[in-house]
C-alpha cells in the first residue's frame, strides 16, 4: 500500500456502526487517511476520530447532500491516489484494502475494485451484478427476486434471462471483470475517478456507484471483483432512517440512470412499470389505511408525472459562472403571495453568468400562493441545529419543508460548483441578513433564512438582491473573484 489510500466515508445516522467501521481501517502496511462527511447534523462524528490511528477529516454538512455529492466533497480533500469508498456500516476484514490495492497495482486497466460482502450472520450479501436493464428493473419494482429461489441449481441452470437477473450470487472466480461493485465498499483509482468526472450528484442515494462504474467502462476502465478481499456490510442502516425518502429516491435513481445510459425503449418501458407499481402500492396503502404511504405514493405518481414543481436542471458550460438565484427574482410566480420578486439584472458583465434558480419553499413541498411563515426564536442557523421552528401564520409547523428546501438548495449549489448566492432580503428561506421576527407583526430583526444559512456553511458567499442591486452583478463578481483569488490554494476549486 506504499502509495497511499484516502477511505472516503459518508455518514448519516450512524454514529455506532461507523466507530466500529474506523476499528477496521488497517494502519500498518502503508499510508492511509480517512475522511468523513457527515450529513447528518444532529449528529455529532468528530470525537470518533480516536477509533483508528489514520488521520481523519470531518466535514459537517448543514443538511443532507446524498451520497454522491459528499463522495466527490470528500474526494476533493484527499491527498492519495486511491480512494475507498466505505459505508459506515461497513466492516474491512484484514487483508481486505491490501488485495484490492494489489489489484488495482497488478492490472493497469483496472480502474475500480470490490470485495466479496457477507452480511454480519454470515450470508453472502449481492454487491456485484450486470448494468440494470428492464429486466432488473422489473425484478425491483414488483419485487420478484423475492419469489424466485435463488439456490445454486437455480442460477447455474437458469440460461441467460435468470442468469442476468442473478449475476449478483453467480459464485466467480477470486479475480474477474465485472460490471460493477457496491459502493458500500469500492476502490477506485483517482486518477480515473477524476477523468470521469467523479461522481454525479444528481443520485441522490443508489445507482451512484453503478453509473460511476458505467461511466469508468466508457473510458477504458475496467472494474474487478476481488473474491479474496473480504468485508461485512450490515445494509440499510442509514435508509433505515428515512424510508419513504430512500424509497422515492430509488425510483428516481433509476430513471435518472436509465436517462443517462438506456435507450427510449428502455426509458419508456421503466417508466411504464414505476407508474403500475406506484398505483399498485398505493392500493395497498388505501386497504392498510397507512396514510404515510399514502403521502408517499402520491408524491411519487406526482413526481412520474412530472408536476412536481421542481425547477428544472441548467445547463453550465465549463467556463461559465453559476450563480444560485432565488427564483423568485428571476420572475418565476413562487412567493407566498403567488406572485414574483422580479428585478432586471441590467448589470451584467462580460463574465458567462448562468442563474441557477431555486425557491426553496416551492422544492421543500410547500405550495403556491400560501400563508406567509416566520421563524420563531430563533434563525436559520438555530432551525437547521433544531433550536427553532418555521410557523406558518396559522400556527402550522413547516420546518420540515424548510429543511428539505434548504437541503435541495445546497444540493444545487454544490452540483453546479456555484461560489455565490443572489437570495431574496427578508425570506424566513432565502434572506441573508434580516428576517421577520416571529410575530407577524412586520417587525425585523438580524438573522439569516433556513437555505441562506445552509448555502452560508457550505462556503457560498451569500448576498442579498438589495447588495447585488446596489454594487451591481459586475461589481459584486469583482469583489467575489478578489476573494476567491486571496483564498485560491487553501481551496481548491471543483471539477
Ligand atoms: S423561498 Fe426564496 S425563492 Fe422562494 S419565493 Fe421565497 S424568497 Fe423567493
Amino acid at each position: 500500500m506504499s502509495s497511499g489510500c484516502s477511505v472516503l466515508i459518508v455518514n448519516y445516522w450512524s454514529r455506532e456502526a461507523l466507530a466500529q467501521c474506523l476499528r477496521t481501517i488497517p494502519t500498518e502496511e502503508g499510508p492511509v487517511e480517512v475522511i468523513i462527511v457527515n450529513n447528518s447534523p444532529f449528529e455529532r462524528v468528530d470525537d470518533l476520530a480516536g477509533e483508528t490511528r489514520a488521520p481523519v477529516t470531518v466535514m459537517n454538512n448543514p443538511v443532507n447532500v446524498g451520497f454522491a455529492l459528499a463522495v466527490n466533497q470528500a474526494a476533493r480533500r484527499a491527498s492519495y491516489p486511491f480512494l475507498l469508498l466505505l459505508n459506515p456500516d461497513t466492516r474491512l476484514r484484514p487483508g481486505c484494502l491490501e488485495q484490492l490495492l494489489k489489484l488495482l497495482a497488478d492490472i493497469p486497466a483496472a480502474a475500480a475494485a470490490g470485495p466479496l460482502t457477507h452480511y454480519p450472520d454470515g450470508r453472502l450479501q449481492p454487491t456485484r451484478g450486470k448494468f440494470p436493464g428492464i429486466l432488473s428493473s422489473a425484478a425491483h419494482l414488483f419485487q420478484l427476486k423475492r419469489l424466485m429461489p435463488k439456490d445454486e441449481w437455480v442460477i447455474a441452470r437458469g440460461g441467460r434471462l435468470l442468469g442476468g437477473l442473478f449475476a449478483q450470487y453467480r459464485p466467480l472466480e477470486q479475480r474477474s471483470r465485472v460490471d460493477y461493485v457496491s459502493g458500500a465498499c469500492l476502490c477506485v483509482r483517482r486518477q480515473a475517478f477524476d477523468r470521469a468526472g467523479g461522481m454525479d450528484g444528481r443520485f441522490f442515494l443508489f445507482y451512484e456507484e453503478i453509473d460511476l462504474c458505467r461511466r469508468l467502462a466508457e473510458a477504458g476502465g475496467e472494474t474487478w471483483f476481488v473474491g479474496d478481499a473480504t468485508a461485512e456490510h450490515e445494509v440499510g442502516h442509514s435508509s433505515a432512517v428515512a424510508r419513504q425518502r430512500t424509497a422515492f429516491e430509488r425510483q428516481r435513481s433509476m430513471r435518472l440512470y436509465l436517462r443517462r445510459h438506456g435507450t427510449w425503449w428502455q426509458r419508456t418501458a421503466v417508466f411504464f412499470m414505476q407508474l403500475l407499481a406506484a398505483e399498485l402500492r398505493l392500493a395497498r396503502c388505501f386497504c392498510a389505511d397507512d396514510r404515510q404511504g399514502i403521502a408517499a405514493e402520491l408524491r411519487l405518481l406526482r413526481w412520474l408525472s412530472g408536476r412536481s414543481g421542481a425547477i428544472p436542471e441548467s445547463t453550465v458550460q465549463p467556463d461559465s459562472l453559476p450563480v444560485i438565484i432565488s427564483a423568485c427574482l428571476l420572475g418565476r410566480n413562487c412567493t407566498y403571495r403567488g406572485d414574483s420578486n422580479f428585478r432586471e439584472w441590467t448589470n451584467q458583465p462580460d463574465a458567462p453568468i448562468v442563474w441557477i434558480p431555486v425557491c426553496p419553499e416551492i422544492e421543500g413541498g410547500l405550495s403556491t400562493p400560501r400563508p406567509p411563515a416566520e421563524i420563531q426564536q430563533g434563525d436559520g442557523e438555530a432551525v437547521l441545529d433544531g433550536r427553532a421552528q418555521v410557523r406558518m401564520i396559522t400556527g402550522e409547523d413547516v420546518t420540515a419543508a424548510y429543511i428539505a428546501g434548504a437541503e435541495t438548495a445546497v444540493c444545487r449549489a454544490l452540483r453546479y460548483n456555484c461560489r455565490l448566492a443572489i437570495l431574496k432580503a427578508r425570506s424566513p428561506s432565502c434572506s441573508p441578513g434580516m428576517i421577520y421576527d416571529g410575530t407577524h407583526s412586520g417587525a425585523l430583526r438580524p438573522g439569516t433564512g433556513v437555505a441562506a444559512a445552509a448555502l452560508r456553511a457550505v462556503g457560498l458567499r451569500v448576498v442579498s438582491d438589495e447588495q447585488a442591486g446596489q454594487d451591481g452583478i459586475a461589481g459584486l463578481l469583482r469583489s467575489h473573484q478578489q476573494r476567491e483569488a486571496a483564498t485560491a490554494g487553501l481551496r481548491g476549486r471543483d471539477r
